[in-house]
């Protein structure tokens, strides 16, 4: 039986069309099991029933049109109980419905089993038999792995496959990419050439074709110059890097002498970058680095960009006229793409490709437009019609009713109401109605190298994430070439504190050149468990640290993945030694290196029950409640499936941190929360109740944190906190905190992505 499940299984996930998986499923499983009926029901929501979707056995002519209501019959039965039914004579069953349309009067034993997915009962996988008899255990258990395995391939295929008909409308799912509401008419965008209108040709004449590429260079170069000066002056400096990205891939040596090799080869310029390309994209697509794997769309831009400047050699700038504001919807959206758009004609962003690590996503959230990112689906029906972008929860609304489009748009007004809230109080200090003053800071050095700029709304640098510049090569960067790196950051923060975590590598961050293969990466090889395995790495970062920091004194350092107080003792050795080297080759020239601040983040349990001995080691700790929270639950944190468990208002999570708080009071710690929950309206609010101060966050998430924290009064959250503290259910202390909000006329926040 084994084999013919495999067989089933394996032929119906590969099915592109629906229909054709069930009949294949009906079809194969009739003759795998040797019954006389294989029939699927599929329940529509919308229409109370479940809907004859296919059968091998009753009658064709009834699929599609017998119907069974939800609650009747055995059908309804089985979907009510979520489970099995086994019934040697199913007439005799007090729920038995007959289908007259289906003939179904041939059958008497019925065994039936549920299609679930994620909790939902979608349908109920029937097989019947004109015999009387109960079915066997293993035929019970056959039939219930089908029905699982059919569910997914359900599931799939509802989230996809509604569009084909042009009057569909719903909604699709998608990744939330930049938070916000957008509505607007839908602007297909298609490459103007793409890598498979390129036919591969041979030229005679290498000169000419290096010629035809030299000047594309030139020109794609300008174009970008042009986009990023833009950006320059009316965005934040992540844009910028955004460019910085391209313009790196542009003049990387590697990459333009593979394709000038091409050229020697014989090929001609176009066919040369389309080769190149192909082979840098599949290379990069084939990561499991999420960030470096998004890497593959901007060669894909790039690429494609050169190729129409090659085929269109003699028009002047390509630029897109609009003459209303759209929603740009495409199967992959660059950051180019974005560029090339006017601002004030770009309302919101839908993507097929890319996730919340794309580049388009980054400058989406840096110029405050709503994006959904990865909707698989082809969009071609979707020229011009009103979408509604939720960049909240990561939906596409397609033709909405007009009861839901006036919903939307009392949120966008809303929204705007915020918006100038918020920037009002951008500049002043973040404190309390109460008086009591907090520390914001800034969760830096995710969105490529630069995405610091010397910003005056917060107090420093609480988290530098320092894996990006070691991804983003080829190779580990020297010392000197992170030197500089981390000066610029921290010369953009002169008096203020910049908080650099060492390298943090591992888990769901992989470097493309020291590859690490594990079963439960999160569970393996991790932030300062590799460092301290590779003192030559880590010596080399910390010496790069000290040096930047050398006349402006503001470096602190963070241990990340601490699981161990000997990692802290051995951490601060090295941080010994290489202070001492860097002090003693930098003696001669003037001023010295002050010894820096060194903490710990606390993300793995074990520290909780460590902390009064690790408070001598170390100098300040740092919440991360990413992983504190994945740690606690044992939830992975990039996992959709288990997503609903990750909760960092969990209980569990919750006392964790009361009592990381308490014994850095306890200690003399300074301790800061630096995971997303500092970010989160109803997070900050729940730390400020507990006692912290410092809180560290992305740059998007600072002013209205501000915000909140200038509305809130202290005694009224240790207030609020006392009567739930004791509390064990998840939601209640979301409610009472998210009621404090409302009450406050900042309701509006608490739709936003947690
Ligand atoms: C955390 O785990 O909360 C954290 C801030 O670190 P990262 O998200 O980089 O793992
Ligand atoms: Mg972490």
């Amino acid at each position: 039986m084994l084999k013919e499940l495999r067989e089933i299984v394996q032929q119906v996930t590969a099915s592109s069309d629906l229909n054709d998986a069930m009949n294949e499923l009906v079809r194969q499983t009739r003759h795998a099991m040797q019954v006389d009926c294989c029939s699927i029901y599929l329940r529509q929501p919308h229409k109370q029933n479940y809907l004859l979707a296919a059968t091998d056995g009753l009658a064709a002519s009834a699929v599609g049109r017998a119907k069974i209501p939800l609650g009747e019959g055995i059908v309804g039965l089985i979907g009510d109980k979520e489970e099995l039914i086994n019934l040697a004579d199913a007439r005799s069953h007090p729920k038995f419905k007959y289908l007259p349309e289906a003939r179904e009067d041939a059958f008497i034993s019925f065994l039936g089993a549920p299609i679930i997915h994620q909790r939902t009962t979608l349908g109920v996988l029937v097989v019947q038999q004109k015999q009387e008899r109960l079915f066997e255990e293993g035929e019970e258990s056959f039939l219930v792995t089908l029905a699982s395995q059919l569910a997914t391939v359900i599931a799939h295929a509802e989230a996809k496959g509604n569009l084909l008909s042009p009057n569909w409308h719903g909604v699709l799912r998608g990744l939330a990419g930049s938070p916000g509401v957008a509505i607007g008419r839908a602007w297909v965008w298609r490459p103007r050439v793409t890598f498979d209108q390129v036919k591969a040709r041979k030229s005679d004449d290498a000169q000419l074709q290096h010629a035809r590429l030299n000047k594309v260079l030139i020109q794609v170069e300008d174009e970008l110059n042009g986009m990023a000066l833009r950006f320059q002056e009316s965005q934040s400096s992540e844009s910028v890097a955004v460019f910085e990205v391209y313009q790196y891939i542009l003049k990387d040596p590697m990459f333009i002498s593979l394709i000038r090799a091409e050229i020697d080869q014989g090929w001609i310029a176009g066919s040369a970058v389309k080769r190149v390309c192909e082979q840098q994209i599949s290379q990069f697509g084939g990561m499991t680095d999420p960030y470096l794997r998004e890497r593959a769309a901007d060669i894909r831009d790039l690429g494609q960009r050169l190729l129409t400047r090659l085929i269109h050699e003699d028009e002047g700038m390509l630029t897109l006229s609009l003459d209303k504001p759209i929603i740009l919807v495409a199967d992959e959206i660059s950051a180019t793409l974005i560029a090339e758009i006017p601002p004030n004609k770009l309302k919101g962003i839908v993507s097929a490709k890319g996730s919340i690590n794309s580049h388009a996503a980054i400058l989406a959230r840096s110029m405050g437009i709503p994006a959904v990112m990865g909707i698989d689906h082809t969009f071609e029906l979707l020229e011009d019609r009103t979408l509604i972008v939720d960049g909240y929860n990561g939906d596409l609304l397609v033709e909405p009713v007009p009861s839901v489009l006036r919903e939307y748009r009392r949120l966008i007004a809303q929204e705007e109401q915020m918006d100038e809230l918020f920037a009002s109080t951008r500049l002043e200090k973040a404190i309390t109605l109460d008086g009591m003053p907090v520390s914001l800071l800034l969760n830096a050095g995710l969105s490529a190298d630069s995405d610091v700029s010397s910003n005056d709304t917060v107090d420093g640098i609480g988290l530098f994430r320092t894996e990006i510049p070691f991804m983003m090569r080829d190779r580990f960067p020297s010392e000197q070439e992170q030197v500089i790196g981390y000066r610029r950051v921290m010369a953009s923060y002169v008096g203020k504190s910049v908080c650099m975590r060492t390298l943090d590598v591992g888990g769901d961050k992989q470097l493309p050149y020291f590859p690490i293969v594990e079963e439960n990466p999160f569970l393996g090889w991790r932030g300062i468990r590799l460092t301290l395995d590779h003192p030559e790495i880590f010596l080399v970062q910390l010496k790069a640290m000290l040096r930047a920091s050398q006349g402006l004194d503001n470096l602190s350092i963070m241990l990340p993945m601490v699981t161990n107080l000997d990692e802290v003792r051995v951490a601060r050795r090295m941080l010994d030694r290489a202070w001492r080297e860097v002090s003693d080759e930098t003696a001669e020239q003037k001023g010295e290196i002050r010894y820096p601040s060194l903490g710990v983040m606390i993300e793995v349990p074990s520290l909780l029950y460590l902390l009064p001995d690790l408070a001598p080691l170390v100098d300040f700790w740092s919440v991360g409640t990413n992983d504190l929270t994945q740690y606690l639950l044992a939830v992975d944190r990039n996992n959709g499936r288990v997503a609903n468990i990750y909760d960092a208002f969990h209980p569990a999570v919750l006392r964790a941190l009361q009592q990381i708080f308490d014994e850095a009071e306890r200690y003399g710690k300074p301790v800061s929360i630096c995971g997303e929950l500092a970010g989160d309206p109803i997070g900050v609010l729940v730390l400020l109740a507990m006692g912290y101060r410092r809180f560290s966050m992305n740059n998007s998430n600072i002013m209205r944190i501000k915000y909140i924290v200038r509305q809130s009064r202290f005694d009224e959250l240790q207030k609020l906190l006392q009567e739930v503290l004791n509390q064990q259910q998840v939601g209640i202390i979301k409610d009472l905190f998210g009621r404090y909000l409302e009450e406050r006329g900042l309701g509006g926040l608490l739709r936003g992505p947690r």
